[in-house]
């Protein structure tokens, strides 16, 4: 076994039916009296309710969280914050909502708590991306991980099924690259072998019914373990062209993810083969690049990126962009390959090595 660093990162997590209940008894735990409630609009009525449930111990519902956590957004929630004296921040939704609360905390290092609804893992990252201008920063700070994660299967069961799929795949797309990262370590392998699995397992049953509790169940649990893969060790080749693809064509976050996983994987097959032998034993197929091409498949999700808008004369920007600035990879990124990548994504191809 090689050398490692494992460092846990504190967060609180209650996982189950009905959790959601005990949000009450959570913020007495923190010692809070005026929470914040956070949402998007199309899920203002969630927060509302929520909020009602907690009676006094809500200042206010701010419905305003948007994809990529603009700037002035956060601004205009920071000014509630300030004239309401707030306390802490509830954050009801996906990873939106949860970067406002995170945009919150990193300004005042108030107490977060999180109820995800989506499977994309914001809420086990001390990781933050903010927009100004149109450009997207990373960091990464200990004020900006939430301090207790409730998961209620529950609020999971409205996610549609295009968007569960899409938002399982970019799940998977953590565990994958924590499986093959620089500073990866034993127990986030086991995490993102299991996560893969039970994702791999539940998302084909989630197709087909999206009210099934235990597919929900099982869902939910592998975004959690995703998460904390996403959370604890450094991303690669995936996460940067999808970062560097959905900021320069505006594209969906999860749906870019699921049309890039496959292709990026193929590209680190084989500087990368103790990964792939992991993650095609969790999905229980041949090969593990193919094996997300046919998951993506069987959910009838989106495998070309220009179903999702990108243009085609776009794929050499991405490919001068992608491979500007070095970054941790298994295979040492070579720009002709990495285009070959992307047309392929682009075009919704099989994957195969560049
Ligand atoms: P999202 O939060 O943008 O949600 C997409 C849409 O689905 C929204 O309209 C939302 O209101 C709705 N929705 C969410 N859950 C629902 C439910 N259960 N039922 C019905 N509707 C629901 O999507 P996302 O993919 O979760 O988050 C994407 C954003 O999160 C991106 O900005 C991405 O960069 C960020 N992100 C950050 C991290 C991190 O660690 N910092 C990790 C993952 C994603």
């Amino acid at each position: 076994m090689h050398s490692f660093i494992y460092e846990p990162l504190p967060s609180r997590v209650i996982f189950g039916s009905g959790t959601r209940a005990r949000i009450g008894e959570e913020i007495d735990r923190l010692g809070l009296r005026r929470v914040l409630v956070i949402s998007t609009l199309p899920q203002r009525a969630v927060a509302e309710l929520l909020a009602t449930s907690l009676g006094t111990r809500v200042a206010a519902v701010f419905a305003e969280a948007t994809m990529h956590t603009p700037v002035d957004v956060t601004e205009r929630a920071m000014a509630q914050v300030t004239a309401l004296s707030v306390d802490g921040t509830v954050a009801v939704g996906g990873g939106s909502t949860i970067g406002l609360g995170k945009a919150i905390a990193l300004r005042t290092d108030l107490p977060q708590l999180v109820l995800p609804t989506t499977y994309a893992g914001s809420e086990m990252t001390p990781i933050l991306g903010e927009t100004k201008d149109g450009h997207k920063t990373t960091q990464r700070n200990a004020k900006i991980l939430p301090e207790t994660v409730i998961y209620d299967v529950d609020l999971t069961l409205t996610l549609p099924p295009a968007l569960s799929a899409a938002s399982g795949i970019n799940a998977i797309a953590h565990a994958v690259e924590a499986l093959y990262a620089r500073d990866r370590n034993p127990i986030i392998s086991l995490m993102a072998d299991d996560g893969i699995a039970s994702l791999g397992r539940a998302l084909p049953k989630i197709m087909d019914d999206p009210a099934d509790r235990s597919a929900r169940s099982d869902a939910l649990y592998g975004a959690w373990l995703c998460g904390a893969c996403l959370g604890a060790v450094g991303m690669a080749l995936h996460h940067k062209l999808c970062h560097t693809l959905g900021g320069t064509f505006d594209l969906p976050h999860a749906e870019t993810h699921t049309a890039v996983l496959p292709h990026a994987m193929a590209y680190n097959a084989a500087a990368a083969p103790d990964a792939m032998s992991h993650i095609a034993r969790s999905l229980g197929t041949q090969d593990a690049a193919r094996g997300v091409y046919d998951l993506a498949g069987r959910l009838g999700a989106k495998r070309a990126l220009r179903d999702l808008g990108m243009p085609e004369d776009g794929i050499d920007l991405a490919a001068d962009l992608a491979s500007q600035s070095p970054y941790p990879n298994p295979r040492p990124i070579a720009r002709g390959a990495i285009r070959d990548l992307i047309a392929r994504a682009w075009a919704g191809s099989l994957p195969v090595e560049p």
